[in-house]
């Protein structure tokens, strides 16, 4: 069974502050992730095997953009995120507030 079965998947976009390696000014960025909520019950058709995958399985997020293009018009060079690119969401609920720092996030 695909692992994505145990998973409603929605896109989502948050709010990042950012600075440019190149020119050094500070920006906010929309960056694009999927979240990937693990459903309440295991899927139908599920095996012995995929019983166990889903009992481990945590919800999550995945950065979708590698790249954002600086926001400063005499700059606009390309440049790289940094930090987690794949987040533990709780499972209690909703992701956390848009303005975590993916950076910490993972270590509280
Ligand atoms: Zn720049």
């Amino acid at each position: 069974m695909d692992e994505r079965q145990f998973y409603n998947e929605r896109p989502e976009t948050k709010n990042l502050s950012l600075v440019c390696p190149h020119c050094r000014q500070e920006g906010s960025y929309p960056i694009r992730w999927v979240v990937r909520m693990k459903k309440k019950d295991l899927p139908r058709g599920a095996g012995e095997e995929d019983r166990k995958r889903f009992a481990t399985a945590r919800s999550y997020m995945v950065r979708v953009d590698e790249l954002v293009a600086c926001r400063n018009l005499r700059c606009r060079k390309r440049f790289e995120l940094t930090g987690q690119s794949v987040v533990l969401v709780s499972d209690a609920g909703s992701p956390p507030p848009g303005d975590f720092d993916p950076d910490t996030f993972g270590n509280r």
